[in-house]
């Protein structure tokens, strides 16, 4: 299970768009990106956005920035508050430009400026980033170097994952929950929110925006006076974070013990016996030749051939860099695979 299935899975043009698009899964798109995501939409109906909180590997880097900024002592600009409110309802827009194009046109419109795309595809090296998610890497730069000025700027005004849990945790019943009596109006809770929720001024944190990371309640200096409540009990921010990831972990966990569990098909007979129109166009740098044959089901060593490799062709290299040193590109293998199905 590598970062890339873990992560990808939740990309929304990677999934959930797909389905909703032509109803049927894409070669990309496995059981397992599928049961992410329903892990994710149940974690979002338990604890709200406690994924965004607890779990998103883009939100913890954020944070990471943020602190470095504040050790670097940077000065932070104070913002107003109505231009950061009506900021925030870009991500909503983004999620439903993504979910309307993908269903409209059957692509993956989001795929080269996501920038989950591009942390996942990291470890592949500049290459690989720069040819296929350089706005993606664009983007998680400046949402990371952001982060040094203002908290989580991609989470507030970009991400349309945080905006989907948002959406779905408004039919939870937990929150934050302030005891007006107890309360010193310190307002230390709002000084540590990291998207800047008023919690002093609320007697319940019922915005979509809050991301259930319990920073509020382990500031608050009264206890008892601030509580994440679920339905029939309290429950404590370790608490919240251990059960946010026994949950999402323990769902992967059950799934692989079950067998259901699968980042890539068996073979090809699978996946046309889903529907699925192989498409050539979908081939990527990163790729190998075995990968290819995996899932087109067209020979490395016809591919070699037929594109007039030398022999000792390394099957297991992303394609990117068999074709590179060659000064060829990329697009020849779609060409070659694409008449190979036509066939
Ligand atoms: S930190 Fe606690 S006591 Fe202080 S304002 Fe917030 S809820 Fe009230
Ligand atoms: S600090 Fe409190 S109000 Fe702010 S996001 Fe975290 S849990 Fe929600």
């Amino acid at each position: 299970m590598g970062a890339y299935d873990i992560y990808y899975g939740f990309a929304p043009e990677n999934g959930w768009c797909k389905v909703v698009a032509d109803r049927t899964f894409i070669q990309r798109t496995f059981p397992s990106a599928i049961i992410l995501l329903l892990g994710t939409v149940a974690l979002a109906l338990v604890f709200r956005r406690a994924f965004c909180g607890w779990i998103c590997p883009l939100g913890a880097m954020q944070e990471l920035f943020a602190t470095l900024g504040r050790r670097l002592r940077w000065r932070r600009p104070t913002h107003d508050n109505k231009i950061d409110g009506s900021l925030r309802w870009m991500k909503y827009l983004l999620l439903f430009f993504i979910l309307f194009f993908t269903y409209r046109t059957g692509e993956l419109v989001f795929s080269p400026y996501d920038p989950w795309a591009s942390y996942a595809h990291l470890a592949g090296g500049w290459g690989e980033i720069s040819e296929e998610f350089l706005i993606g890497t664009i983007i998680l730069v400046a949402a990371l170097l952001g982060s040094m000025f203002i908290d989580r700027p991609f989470c507030r005004y970009l991400c349309p994952l945080g905006a989907l849990l948002g959406v779905i945790s408004k039919l939870g019943a937990a929150r934050v929950v302030r005891n007006e009596e107890t309360c010193r109006h310190c307002q230390r809770c709002d000084q540590v929110c990291p998207v800047d929720i008023k919690v002093e001024s609320m007697v319940q944190v019922r915005t979509s925006e809050c991301l259930s990371c319990g920073e509020c309640i382990a500031a608050c200096p009264v206890p008892q006076t601030l509580e994440f409540r679920a339905p029939r009990r309290v429950v404590s921010p370790l608490v919240l974070g251990a059960a946010t990831l026994a949950i999402f972990f323990g769902i992967v966990l059950a799934t692989q013990c079950a067998g259901v569990w699968k980042a890539r098909p068996d073979s090809l007979t699978e996946i046309t016996g889903q529907g699925v129109t192989l498409d050539a166009a979908n081939i990527r740098g990163f790729m190998s030749l075995n990968d290819i044959e995996r899932t087109y089901g067209v020979p490395a060593g016809e591919l070699i051939r037929r594109l007039g490799l030398p022999g000792d062709t390394d099957q297991t290299k992303p394609v990117k860099d068999v074709m590179k040193p060659l000064e060829r590109d990329v697009q020849e293998i779609r060409d070659a695979v694409a008449m190979f199905i036509e066939q």
